[in-house]
């Protein structure tokens, strides 16, 4: 196993099965453009080999599939089917809720009980404003069927000040209501926000300024957390939990267990690295000589992680598997 000076080793995967959305959030996507898939990307066989070789070299137990928007790849169907036989004792998935309707049933045979869906927002003007593409009732009625269905559902928003700072309460009351578990993430300095400095701090709200938000209307107390969890999560007695995921404002890289596999075959041992390491050729080698190579590669990827603070990166999130 591989571990570096500060006891930490590669535990969660995240895998972006494509870098192509139907989204092209402001704050994640800078050009705008949808549906972009990057060229060269892996096929689904020759991911579930890295899951499956990552598993053995880095001792990874648990995988998260995103993107880009992991729904609209063409690779979902076969990827799902065969991740699923490779004994991982967690598989989840972050998707912007766009198909979830649809591809519900898909998600359901392959075993997964839990999504991350991201929204922004309940209003459907700056749904549109922000996301720059899809509708908000669809993304609601597909997180009510997969309620339904049995999944466990957790809301991830980006409050951006000037855009929908507004609408941190009621997403807090409708996902207390609706029993989802809502997770601010606090805007990171990814892609073009690591070299706008003015844009991020103007859009930046930090954990303090949520919970005195949420401090106005409910009492909340700090709940316990995994060891290696990133989100600061807190319990409204008599209502619900919901959680902070502050980068900024509660650095965890003392305790980062995640790895990232690109879609087009890189590694990324750190979101606020710009180093990243090529292992889409070794994915087409058998085991005995794959490994060895990956060994080595995992080393480099886990001295790529901060000592104490996320500072940004260069990496447009959707390349990188959010
Ligand atoms: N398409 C899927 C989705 O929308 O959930 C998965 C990919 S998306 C890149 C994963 C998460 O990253 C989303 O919750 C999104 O809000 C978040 N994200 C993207 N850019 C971000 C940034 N600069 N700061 C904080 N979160 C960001």
């Amino acid at each position: 196993m591989i571990v570096d000076r500060q006891g930490r080793r590669f535990r969660n995967l995240r895998i972006s099965l494509t870098s192509a959305c139907n989204y092209a959030c402001t704050y994640c996507v800078p050009n705008g453009k949808r549906l972009v898939a990057a060229q060269d990307e892996l096929s689904a066989e020759a991911m579930v080999r890295g899951v499956a070789y990552l598993i053995e070299a880095a001792g990874i137990e648990r995988l998260r599939i995103t993107g880009g928007e992991p729904l609209v790849s063409p690779k979902l169907e076969t990827f799902m089917r065969e991740v699923g036989q490779l004994g991982l004792s967690d598989i989840s998935l972050t998707t912007n809720g766009q198909l979830l309707a649809r591809k519900l049933p898909l998600l359901l045979d392959a075993g997964i009980r839990r999504l991350n869906v991201s929204l922004d927002t309940l209003d459907p003007v700056a749904f549109r404003r922000i996301a720059r593409g899809g509708d908000l009732p669809t993304v609601l009625d597909g997180m009510r069927q997969a309620r339904a269905a049995g999944m466990n559902i957790k809301v991830n928003m980006v409050p951006l000040r000037g855009q929908n700072l507004d609408q941190v309460m009621p997403l807090l009351d409708y996902c207390l209501e609706q029993g989802y578990e809502l997770r601010f993430i606090e805007l990171m300095r990814m892609g073009h926000l690591a070299s706008d400095g003015n844009g991020f701090l103007q859009q930046f709200v930090s954990l303090q300024q949520l919970l005195a938000l949420i401090g106005e209307r409910y009492e909340y107390l700090q709940a316990d957390a995994p060891m290696d969890a990133t989100a600061v999560r807190y319990h409204i007695p008599s209502h619900g939990y919901f959680g902070v995921i502050a980068n900024e404002s509660v650095p965890f890289c003392r305790t980062c267990s995640r790895l990232r596999l690109s879609s087009t075959g890189w590694l990324h041992g750190c979101l606020s690295s710009s180093n990243r390491h090529y292992v889409g050729d070794l994915l087409n080698k058998p085991r005995h000589e794959a490994l060895p190579a990956l060994q080595g590669l995992l080393m480099k990827a886990l001295g790529d992680k901060q000592d104490i603070a996320f500072s940004g990166g260069a990496t447009v999130m959707k390349i990188i598997g959010g």
